[in-house]
């Protein structure tokens, strides 16, 4: 009996009802869940391997070929945040000991260097401060120079507001017999990505920011060059495509096989996001996002602000950076956003940390009335918070 008896008692905050609030989820991601996928994570779950799941999965592998504007076979959604997704690239086209070349203008290649060298990969950066972009000239010096297998770039620079170009580099890549990765997580459905026309080889998103579904699923999809033709496994089970590519039907092969227990009601709410995109039509979105985020830079210069990065055109419609004013303490305007008017307004990140305000108006969030709500927290924020004591 003494062995049986329980003597940690159930925990008294577990007794009470589950409470979250109401916020305008205004920071880098992730954004707010409209309700027509609201809905859908509160279905009833089906079996991963049932039909209709199968089913439902198809329609979001033709959702992401939409979104991504390729016909990449090789194209599903991670189970997991868009780290699994950022893993899963790497991992799949990198065996130890190849040269990695990694564009590093932020925190995003900061953390795609650090996985490429946990695997052995022998990683070369070329680094830009926060704000700062990479010519084709430079990106194709380091290609000479360090004759990578794969160049890793981040599209959307959350932690820094830029929005990379993407014309030419591609083709610039192949021609030095190297593939693209680019990082779409900040940026896929709000500014332009050709996934096949722009010579892109490897490509990934997260559900939780444009496509406004909660945390936790990563579309992602493959060029099917020379990834595939690897001298050893890759080194994570969960993580490698050709599991994936079967759990997912990609592979070409009758029967799909159990790999792993796919989040069921995450496929649900991504299946939405994607149809809603659909719906909208991928233009449509692109021009919404430019529009609102030029509403609300024009609010943020007529209050006195500054934008952080200087030229106009790799400003990411996304997620806006904000120098933070002389003499104000960033973390009090937060704080006073958040408790007054439950806005979210986020810091910076990584090499941003300090430099920055970061605000993301994504999706279903990127509204000229949600922009007006964010300047509103912002003008008062001015107001009230004292000048820093620095
Ligand atoms: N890349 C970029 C550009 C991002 O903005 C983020 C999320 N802030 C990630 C990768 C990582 O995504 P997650 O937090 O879903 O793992």
């Amino acid at each position: 009996l003494a062995m049986g008896s329980v003597s940690i008692p159930p925990p008294a905050s577990l007794l009470r009802p589950l409470e979250t609030p109401q916020r305008l989820l205004s920071g880098p991601g992730p954004s707010n869940v409209p309700p027509r996928v609201l809905a859908a994570a509160a279905r009833q779950i089906i079996g991963h391997m049932h039909g209709e799941m199968l089913e439902i999965m198809d329609d979001i592998k033709k959702g992401i070929q939409y979104a991504f504007q390729t016909q990449n076979n090789m194209t599903l959604a991670m189970s997991g945040p868009g780290h699994v997704a950022m893993e899963c690239a790497i991992f799949n086209t990198v065996e130890s000991g190849e040269s990695v070349l990694v564009a590093v203008n932020g925190i995003w290649g900061e953390r795609a260097a650090e996985i490429a060298e946990r695997i052995g990969a022998r990683v070369n950066t070329i680094v830009k401060p926060p704000g700062g972009y990479f010519t084709k000239e430079e990106i194709e010096q380091a290609l000479v120079e360090h004759k990578p297998v794969i160049f890793f770039l981040t599209h959307g620079e959350s932690s820094s507001g830029v929005v990379h170009p993407l014309d030419g580099i591609g083709d610039l890549c192949h021609s030095h017999n190297c593939l693209f990765l680019l990082d779409a997580v900040a940026s896929l459905g709000g500014s332009p990505i050709l996934m096949d026309k722009q010579g892109i080889d490897i490509l990934y998103t997260g559900s939780q920011k444009v496509l406004n579904s909660p945390p936790g699923t990563a579309p992602i999809s493959f060029s099917d060059k020379k990834m595939f033709h690897r001298k050893t496994k890759p080194l994570s089970y969960f993580l490698d495509m050709g599991w994936l590519a079967n759990y997912w039907g990609c592979d070409g092969k009758p029967t799909r096989t159990y790999h792993h227990t796919g989040p069921i009601s995450g496929f649900f709410t991504l299946r939405e996001s994607l149809a809603i995109l659909a719906e909208m039509g991928l233009e449509n979105s692109w021009n919404r996002h430019k529009e609102v985020a030029e509403h609300l830079h024009k609010g943020l210069e007529s209050m006195g602000f500054k934008l952080f990065v200087q030229e106009k055109h790799v400003r990411l419609p996304t997620v806006t950076t904000i120098t933070v004013p002389p003499g104000y303490d960033w973390r009090e305007i937060t704080v006073y956003a958040m408790k007054h008017h439950n806005v979210e307004i986020s810091g910076g990140l990584g090499p941003s940390s300090g430099m920055v305000l970061r605000v993301g108006l994504m999706g279903y969030n990127s509204n000229k009335a949600n922009a007006d709500k964010v300047l509103e927290a912002l003008r008062e924020a001015l107001k009230h918070c004292h000048k820093s004591k620095v």
